[in-house]
C-alpha cells in the first residue's frame, strides 16, 4: 500500500514553487533568514531581472540580477536614520 507515499509525493510537488517563500533568503551581512522582496523605487531601474531584497534583521539592502549573486546596493543616497 503505497497511497502516502504518493501522498507525499504530490505534496512536494504542490509545494515546490512555495519553497523560496518559505525558505527565506539568507542574509549575506548578517546571516539570518530575514531577506524580503521588495519593490524597486519608482524610476530606480525598469529592469525587471533585477530583484531587491532588504533584510529585516540587520536593514541591509541587496540587489541580484536574474540568478546571478546576491549583492550589496551601494548607498548613494543617505538613508534616513532613526538611530538617536
Ligand atoms: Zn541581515
Amino acid at each position: 500500500m503505497k497511497d502516502w507515499h504518493m501522498l507525499i509525493v504530490v505534496l512536494i510537488v504542490m509545494l515546490t514553487p512555495f519553497l523560496p517563500f518559505v525558505l527565506k533568503g539568507k542574509c549575506p551581512r548578517c546571516g539570518k533568514r530575514k531577506l524580503e522582496g521588495v519593490e524597486p523605487a519608482a524610476g530606480a531601474s525598469a529592469n525587471p531581472y533585477i530583484a531587491y531584497f532588504n533584510c529585516a534583521a540587520c536593514q541591509a539592502q541587496f540587489v541580484r540580477e536574474k540568478s546571478g549573486p546576491m549583492q550589496p546596493v551601494p548607498n548613494e543616497q543617505p538613508v534616513e536614520s532613526t538611530q538617536v
